[in-house]
Order: structure tokens, then sequence, then C-alpha cells
């Protein structure tokens, strides 16, 4: 008898309909002889939902109270599935993010797990029920409900799939596996037979949301068997994993994250401190720079530009302003109205073509850009957002992936 962990998305359980279905998929596998352990997200855009019921309420509500807002919309879904199944005639019990056990730290609205205390869940599946398991959340030392960031029900079906060591992680969504770029964006994207942990945490982390990136770094750890597919087609998905067989494809996927923004430190003197002192401000801040730029100005100046989420630009630009006199600038400017877009693959940095490819896909279809970050693994570029669309398009065309 093995032991499956199946995860189904918001849209995979938005209606009655869909939970039938699910409850149909769900209880196939347990005919097969497994056990099965189901992970739901909350229905549709529950979440977003309540995002916007809070902020009517209160547009600066404590992070505490938001994560029990939020973690209710995971416990409808676990509780309707669990009906749904029962009505068919299965043992199960659904089992709210505490009750399974998931314990993390008090990141509000981000949190990590710590553990999965998993003696309930054994129990449940020592008794053969189907346990469904809301998921997205947990619990802190101070007994204080934590949700673990957008699309973290990835992450809650993985680490439930290493702690039991399940057999198999499938995650159930709305399209029918891994592309080499978003397929609602990218017409000409291609499944994915397969995919290494680290070029599929490469491509989640850059933007592409099909999987979420912290579920993605634990699957890698703990070795979980993964694999993403349709929970509207029975077809095969995309199966992630270590090695996968060699192609000489060069290039994975592209990617594109809207949470982003530039912020520029515009008229600093050039001598040696300044960056040093702009990124301790903003370490102290923990804004989480990511690309950076410096510039040589006029008459001994420069200018430093970096990105940051969108979230903690405010805060970038208020601590930044109110260091403009002792850091000797002459302003602070921002800008939220741009994209990252990246390309993934192995080996970028020993095939210096590829870069020059994808800037001159850019470059005919006049798209400036704003700035670029290259690794071993993966280039970005920083443009205009209302570029982005048709620059994952001209990029990904270019590269024929
Ligand atoms: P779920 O609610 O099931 O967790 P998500 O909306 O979080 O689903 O993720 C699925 C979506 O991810 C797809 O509908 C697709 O638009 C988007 N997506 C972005 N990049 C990719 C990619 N490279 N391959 C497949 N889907 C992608
Ligand atoms: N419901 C949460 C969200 O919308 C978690 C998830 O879907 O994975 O982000
Ligand atoms: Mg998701």
């Amino acid at each position: 008898m093995g032991l499956i962990v199946q995860k189904f998305g918001g849209t995979s359980v938005a209606n009655t309909e869909r939970l039938f279905h699910v409850a149909d998929i769900v209880t196939r596998t347990y005919d097969q002889g497994n056990n099965v352990v189901v992970v739901v997200s909350a229905q549709g855009d529950t979440t977003d939902d309540l995002i916007a019921k809070a902020a009517e309420v209160n547009p600066h509500p404590s992070k505490r109270e938001m994560d029990t807002l939020l973690s209710t919309g995971e416990l409808i879904s676990s509780s309707l599935l669990a009906m749904a199944i029962e009505g068919k005639g299965y043992p199960v019990v659904s089992l709210s993010g505490r009750q399974a056990g998931f314990y993390t730290n008090s990141n509000h609205g981000n949190a990590r797990i710590h553990k999965i205390f998993d003696e309930r869940l054994k129990k449940e599946l020592d008794k053969r029920n189907i346990v469904v398991v809301a998921g997205f959340q947990g619990l802190n030392k101070y007994d204080d409900i934590t949700t673990l960031g957008r699309g973290g029900s990835d992450t809650s079906a993985v680490a439930l799939a290493a702690t039991l060591h399940a057999d198999l992680c499938q995650i159930y969504t709305d399209v029918d596996g891994v592309y080499t770029a978003d397929p609602r964006i990218v017409k000409n994207a291609k499944k994915l037979d397969e995919i290494t942990y680290d070029e599929m945490l490469e491509l989640a982390s850059l933007g592409a949301q099909v999987l979420h990136n912290r579920s993605v770094e634990m699957a890698k750890k703990y070795n979980v068997k993964m694999e993403v597919l349709s929970s509207l087609e029975d077809k095969p998905g995309t199966k992630v994993k270590e090695v996968v067989k060699m192609e000489k494809m060069l290039i994975k996927g592209v990617a594109r994250d809207n949470n982003v923004c530039r912020v520029s430190v515009i008229g600093l003197p050039d001598k040696p401190g300044i960056a040093f002192r702009i990124f301790a401000l903003m370490a102290k801040k923990n804004i989480n720079v990511d690309i950076i730029l410096q510039s040589i100005g006029r008459e001994n100046t420069k200018d430093i530009s970096f990105t940051c989420p969108c979230e903690q630009m405010d805060t970038a630009l208020e601590v930044l302003n109110g260091e403009l006199e002792s850091l000797g600038a002459e302003k602070v400017e921002v800008n939220d109205n741009v994209s990252k877009v990246s390309i993934v693959g192995a080996g970028m940095q020993s095939n210096p073509g590829v870069a020059a490819t994808m800037f001159e896909a850019l470059f005919d279809a006049g798209i400036n850009i704003q700035m670029i970050s290259t690794s071993e693994i993966k280039i970005s570029v920083l443009i205009d957002r209302k570029d982005s669309e048709r620059a994952m398009n001209v990029i990904h065309d270019a590269f024929e992936v």
C-alpha cells in the first residue's frame, strides 16, 4: 500500500461540481489501495475576496488578525470536500492546519513551517481514513494562526509528503503541467514532461506561480517525488525531480514577476561607502533587494537603483527620503510600473550567445531594458510592465523553446 499526497488549488475546488470531481479523483486513488492525504486551497477567489473585505473594515489590519481571517478560506474548502467524500460513502476526516500539526515561526503572512507533529495524521491514516488538510496555515508558538504566503498550499502539501514519507506528491491545478512559459500569456508555450528541482525552483522564484517556490525548495531538500497535473483533464502532467533526461534545450522557460518596483537614489556623491550605507538602511528594514545598478552621473555624482517587492516600496522610499541629506543625495525616485522578465536554464554564463539572443529579441520588438541581472541559471531584465507580455512572447520565440 502506498501513501499519496494530493493537493488541489483554488480553481479545482471552486464550486460543488468541481468538489465532486475532486472527490472522484481522491476516492479512485484510495480504491487503488493507497492511503490518501489531500491538501486544499480556498475556493476560487476566496482569499482575494477576504483581503478586500478586510480592507473595507480596516486599511491596516494587524498581521495576526489577517492570518486568522485568511485561514478560514481553506477551512471551508476542506470541510466541504470531506462532506463530498463522505457523501460517496468513504471514511474521511478534515483537519485544520493546527489539527494536522503544522507548527510555524511567527512571521505572519509568510510563515515558515518548523515541524509537523504527525501523531493525529498517522492515527487517522491507520484507521484507513482519507485525510483532508486545510492548506496554507499553521500555528506559531504563541498559539496564533499563521499563513504561509500566497500560493502556500503547495508548500503544505510537500511538507506533509516529506514528513509522512509519501510515495508521491501530486499538485493538481488548472493547467495540465509546467510549461516553458505561462500558457495563458505565451501561446507557443510547450508542456514539459519533466523538469529538475533547480530549474523549477528558479522559474517559481522568478514569478511562475504554478508552484510556490518554497514547495520546490522543500521537495528538493527531502527528495519528494512531485508531479504537476490537471484536475480537469485526466492526462499525464510534469514530473519535478533531481535529474532529467538530457535534452538539447538550453532554455527551460520564461517567467515574469509583476511584484517588483524600482527605487533610484539620484545624485549621490561618488565616494566609497555610499552603497554600503544605502543597503545597510534597507537591510535594517528587511527590504528584499534584488537587482542593483550603479551608474556614474555628472560631476562626481552617481545614481544607485535597485528593485524590491512592491509592498516594500513605500518603506524604502520613506527611509531613503529621511536620509537624503546625510547621504548627500539629490532625490529618490520610484517606479512601480515595471516587470521582471527572466529566462531560466542551466549553463547560462558559459553560453554568452544566450544573453545576446534575449537582448536582440527585445531590441527587435522596440522594448527598452532598464536593468539586467545574470546568474549561472538565469538572466533577468527589468522592463516597462505594459511591454511584459509582448516581451515574454518574443523572447520565447527567439529561443524556440
Ligand atoms: P492553483 O490555484 O491550482 O494553485 P495557480 O493559479 O497558483 O493555481 O497556478 C496555476 C497557474 O500558473 C496557471 O493557471 C498559469 O496561468 C500559471 N503559470 C505561470 N507560469 C506557468 C508555467 N510556466 N507553466 C504552467 N502554468 C504557469
Ligand atoms: N489560498 C491561498 C492563496 O490564494 C493559498 C493557496 O492558494 O495556495 O494564496
Ligand atoms: Mg497556486
